[in-house]
């Protein structure tokens, strides 16, 4: 561990950089000296693989730098203004967003809880380093996921697998999401992981050396059209996605053609469909299995071609034939853009406009503004990387981790009557972040949320000044409403909006009366539209009222009925 295997990554790294990185790493190092990972190694090891990973997607210094420290905000008792005056704001942003996304658990499963947590993340992250800083961390601890506790295992498995996979695919970096599906699938589905590797083992060993054949004659092949492809290697299939290919399949292993895939880099397009033109040449493609990804990418911006042929030994064989850009490109997403976009204040970057240009077009980026279809300021996030989709809404968090979406400039009343009606009666205060606030305090998101309560307590005529949902609002101004009653009110006032029909007052007083209760006054003002029947009568007690309203509802030509209690 050597902080020069990760200045080796950093791509010219200039003086500046190196000296940020070098102060991280000792940095880091002292603040997690004593602490131990539970597999028994220093901390300090997961900061660092957490880095090296940011340094082999080739992001800036104070990403990396930010790798580093990632953990001392949460794990360390590091204040955010002592990174500030040692890091400068950038840096210190940075670790303060993972340790924000830090506090959110995801438990149950299910698919808007999940997406909800998705777009949380974003939202909280503001720049996606954050959410990339996450990911290489999220990493290195699935790695050594087998050393926690099973509980946990299954949790943070689960976790992995519902959101930051998807999440990674969706910032195009399908080689991270693959990996990160393949390292949860053995805690997810124990079982399913026995089988496959009982039955698959044998046959990618066969497999491999089976292709090393087929390499061979390919390369010859391709040497006599002049095409010296950049590099091939041969990929087995994911367990995991072998996995769902097999359930599909009967679990037939022979239905299985892309077990291991050759594939086949090159330096531009018009080879990718040379190499094709030729492999066919060679042997006869299955129908239908040939897919020009790149005319038509995948809607989260993959680009290559694949082909599967009738191979050696008539084998079913498959090829995936790309440049080097986008190899890249389908291995590092969005931190491939990210290189791009630090390219682009370099001078190679001026003289090259031109193969920039269309980056910005990047499939996997109109896919993630489709899916983060809240106001969007497209240019600014393709020029910066920020994150600004949702800044109309606050996504809060529960201590026990759940997230609560809320509207902008939202207060912890608003937070309390979003979880229960009764947490917001009785609120007397609230903690974020730890510390007490004032109730009209304007909540942030990713804020960790407590309120604090008292079983006696009633809501407060001036919360209503303060409150910004019209959920709250509401919820109060019928606490209220409930303490008023509890001193005075014995009728109820009924407010009835019909479609007008003969017989239609004589069957609502039918349906209170055989309620056993007694209607006390039938008013029918003018109405230009719908007739309004008001009807007072003699019950205050919640219950009965509901109970009451679900007959009235069902009498024919009542559309919608209101009531309030009065004296
Ligand atoms: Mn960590």
């Amino acid at each position: 561990m050597d902080v020069k295997d990760l200045l080796k990554l950093v791509e010219k790294p200039n003086d500046k950089d190196a000296n940020l990185i070098h102060r991280a790493f000792e940095f880091s190092r002292k603040a997690h000296q004593n602490q131990k990972r539970k597999s028994g190694e220093p901390y300090f090891n997961h900061c660092f693989e957490t880095a090296l990973k940011l340094a082999e997607w080739r992001l800036d210094g104070s990403t990396i730098a930010a790798g580093l420290l990632h953990d001392v905000i949460e794990d360390a008792g590091i204040s955010f203004e002592k990174l500030k005056k040692e890091f400068g704001e950038e840096v210190a942003f940075l670790v303060e967003g993972v340790t924000k996304l830090g506090h959110l658990k995801y438990r149950s499963r299910q698919e808007q809880q999940a997406e909800n947590l998705r777009k949380m993340l974003l939202a909280i992250s503001k720049d996606l380093r954050v959410i990339l800083i996450k990911l290489a961390d999220r990493l290195h601890n699935m790695k050594t996921l087998k050393f926690l506790a099973p509980i946990k295992q299954k949790r943070i498995a689960l976790e992995t697998s519902d959101i930051y996979a998807p999440l990674a695919y969706r910032l195009g970096m399908a080689n991270l999401a693959g990996e990160l599906e393949d390292l949860a699938f053995p805690f997810l589905y124990p079982l399913e992981y026995k089988w496959i590797l009982e039955h698959v083992k044998d046959r990618y060993e066969e497999r491999q050396k089976y292709l090393r054949k087929v390499e061979e004659t390919l390369v010859n092949t391709l040497k006599e059209h002049n095409i010296f492809p950049l590099k091939i290697d041969s990929r087995a299939k994911r367990y995991s996605s072998l996995y769902k290919k097999l359930l599909r399949n009967d679990m037939n292993l022979e239905q299985v053609y892309d077990l291991i895939a050759l594939r086949i880099v090159v330096k531009t397009v018009e080879e990718c469909y040379a190499v094709l033109g030729i492999i066919h040449q060679l042997w006869p493609p299955l129908p239908g299995r040939i897919k020009d990804y790149i005319a038509l990418p995948k809607p989260n911006g993959y680009r290559s071609l694949h082909t599967t042929v009738f191979c050696l030994d008539n084998k079913p064989t498959e090829f995936q034939i790309r440049t080097l850009e986008m190899h890249e490109e389908a291995e590092n997403g969005i931190a491939a853009y990210w290189a791009y976009a630090q390219a682009k204040e370099t001078k190679e970057y001026q003289k090259e406009k031109a193969i920039f240009a269309d980056k910005k077009e990047l499939a996997w980026i109109n896919q993630l503004k489709e899916w983060q279809k809240e106001a969007l300021g497209s240019k600014e996030f393709l020029q910066s990387l920020k994150i600004d989709f949702f800044k109309d809404r606050i996504f809060a968090i529960t201590p026990e981790g759940e997230v609560v979406d809320l509207p902008a400039g939202a207060t912890p009343i608003d937070f309390a009557y979003a979880i229960h009606s009764e947490i917001g009666d009785q609120c007397i205060g609230a903690k974020v972040n730890s510390k007490i606030v004032p109730l009209d305090y304007q909540l942030q998101s990713g804020d960790l949320i407590e309120i604090l309560i008292q079983k006696s307590k009633r809501p407060s005529a001036s919360w209503l000044e303060i409150v910004k949902t019209s959920q709250a609002k509401r919820k109060i101004k019928a606490g209220l409403r409930k303490i008023s009653d509890k001193k005075s009110a014995n009728q109820t006032e009924f407010k009835i909006i019909a479609v007008d029909r003969v017989g239609l007052l004589k069957d609502v007083s039918a349906v209170i009366s055989r309620a056993h209760i007694n209607i006390v006054k039938v008013d029918v003002p003018p109405s230009r539209n719908f007739p309004i029947l008001k009807i007072r009568a003699a019950v205050n007690d919640k219950e009965k009222i509901e109970k009451l309203i679900l007959k009235l509802k069902k009498v024919e030509g009542v559309k919608e009925i209101n009531y309030k209690l009065v004296v």
